[in-house]
């Protein structure tokens, strides 16, 4: 069934999540701060919208894919901003990687007028989100979650309900530690294997259907080795979210020793100038301090 579809936030992840909902057949309107993304959509069919307030006049279905609680905060709640603009029984989806309090203190605002709200946060980044196989985890009410499976489906390939409202962005949390925590480990046996003077590539290909093979190696040692450090997932969106895993679990009660000196390694790396880079960018955080570089024989 084809909706219709308003999408705002059209960056590295959002505009082609958006094709992929125009190449389903959805009618979808647009805004972003950007132009240039908004013209890239409209080209292929989208219409650009004023405000985030227009987008919601014309949809019944509104996506946001912001980098941010406060953009969130500012783009559904704020002056002109997506709850002034939309109709009762309206369903906004925040698909962007945000804190669990303020997507369930938006949850209950919006359920106030009568909107509802998933929040349904990704994995797999800008390659699962151009192919449309995205990992979408999400938090809300099964019905409403029953609403938004075929256009969720039109992203990802495995979408699962995790739990209520805020239940999803709090599994992509737990998502960001394993992930990073994989790369981190995985960048000490890199440094440790170049200093040793092992051919990696060798390595690599000796290890990887082992127990030590995962996504993460499969995804970041080719990239490590071509020295291709272009963002994907950049240090500054995992700073993020790593900031928001340390909050969301100190305020628990969680303490997460590993996760803490992550967070000081993303620092590290911000401090030096390495922000837009690829989050496989840990790995030069560790070559520098054993002064090796990891690359091919
Ligand atoms: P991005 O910075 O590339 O895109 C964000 C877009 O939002 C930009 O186009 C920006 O202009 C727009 N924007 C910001 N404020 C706005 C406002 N007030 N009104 C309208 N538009 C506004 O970010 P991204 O990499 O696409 O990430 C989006 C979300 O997805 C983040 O929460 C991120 O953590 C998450 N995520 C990213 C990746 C990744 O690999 N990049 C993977 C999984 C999840």
């Amino acid at each position: 069934m084809q909706s219709k579809i308003g999408f705002i936030g059209l960056g590295i992840m959002g505009k082609p999540m958006a094709l992929n909902l125009i190449k389903a057949g959805h009618t979808l309107t647009v805004f972003d701060l950007n132009q240039e993304a908004v013209k890239a959509v409209c080209a292929v069919g989208a219409t650009a919208a004023r405000s985030a307030k227009a987008v919601a006049e014309n949809s019944d279905i509104i996506i946001t894919m912001l980098p941010a609680s406060k953009h969130v905060t500012e783009v559904v709640l704020g002056e002109n901003g997506v709850l002034e603009g939309a109709k009762k029984g309206s369903l906004i989806i925040d698909m962007s990687s945000i804190t669990p309090d303020v997507s369930k203190e938006i949850a209950t605002k919006l359920e106030g007028k009568g909107i509802d709200m998933l929040d349904a946060p990704v994995s797999g980044g800008e390659p699962k989100a151009i192919d449309g196989t995205l990992a979408i985890m999400v938090g809300g009410k099964e019905d409403v979650f029953n609403r938004a499976l075929p256009v969720l489906h039109d992203m990802g390939k495995d979408v699962t309900l995790v739990g209520d409202n805020g239940c999803g962005v709090t599994a992509k949390l737990a998502n960001q530690i394993i992930v990073n925590l994989n790369i981190a480990a995985m960048s000490e046996a890199l440094v440790l294997a170049a200093k040793a003077g092992i051919d990696i590539e060798k390595m690599y290909q000796a290890i990887r259907g082992g127990l030590a093979g995962s996504a993460v190696l499969d995804a970041k040692v080719p990239l490590i080795l071509d020295r291709n450090f272009v963002a994907g997932g950049s240090i500054a969106i995992n700073l993020k979210d790593i900031t928001n895993v340390m909050n969301t679990a100190h305020e628990m009660g969680v303490p997460l020793p590993l996760s803490s000196q992550l967070l000081e390694i993303f620092h590290a790396l911000k401090v030096d100038g390495k922000e837009k880079d690829d989050h496989g960018s840990i790995v030069r955080y560790y070559e520098k301090l054993a002064n090796v570089e990891v690359k091919k024989a």
